[in-house]
């Protein structure tokens, strides 16, 4: 890899890790990259999706589907076990919390026996509002 794509890699990945809460958009990343770093520095579009790509192969950043109408979302991988339970995502803040080992079996042993259906728990993200945003909401 050549040196200015190893730097473009180490910005992009401390910003991901320091944000280890939410997922971002390419779009969101680039921006976010960009008010941070030098013009010079600020890996383009397509060269973020080509360095995320590779750290998702490499299993350090997961990919979510986004909400409707929306990109797919990035996101560092927190915690080892991310194939293994469901995810829940905030479309208020754009949190995404990891539902809890044995709620997210639960959740999936109940809807295989009732409709007969294995929920991917890889792939399944659940959208809603969290604690946080919905007293908000309310108002
Ligand atoms: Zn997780
Ligand atoms: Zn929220």
């Amino acid at each position: 890899m050549a040196e200015y794509e190893t730097k473009q890699r180490r910005i992009l990945l401390n910003y991901l890790n320091a944000h280890p809460e939410r997922g971002f958009s390419v779009e969101e990343l680039f921006d976010a990259l960009s008010a941070e770093h030098t013009a010079d520095i600020v890996p383009g579009k397509s060269t973020i999706y080509r360095l995320i790509a590779r750290l998702v192969s490499e299993g350090l950043v997961k990919r979510f589907a986004a909400e409707k109408g929306r990109q797919f979302a990035y996101q560092i991988v927190a915690c080892n076990a991310c194939d293994a339970h469901l995810h829940l995502k905030c479309t208020a803040c754009g949190s995404l919390y990891h539902m809890d080992h044995a709620v997210s079996e639960q959740i999936m042993r109940e809807v295989l026996s009732r409709s007969e259906f294995s929920l991917d728990e890889k792939e399944t993200v659940l959208f809603g509002v969290c604690k946080s945003c919905k007293p908000r909401q309310r108002k």
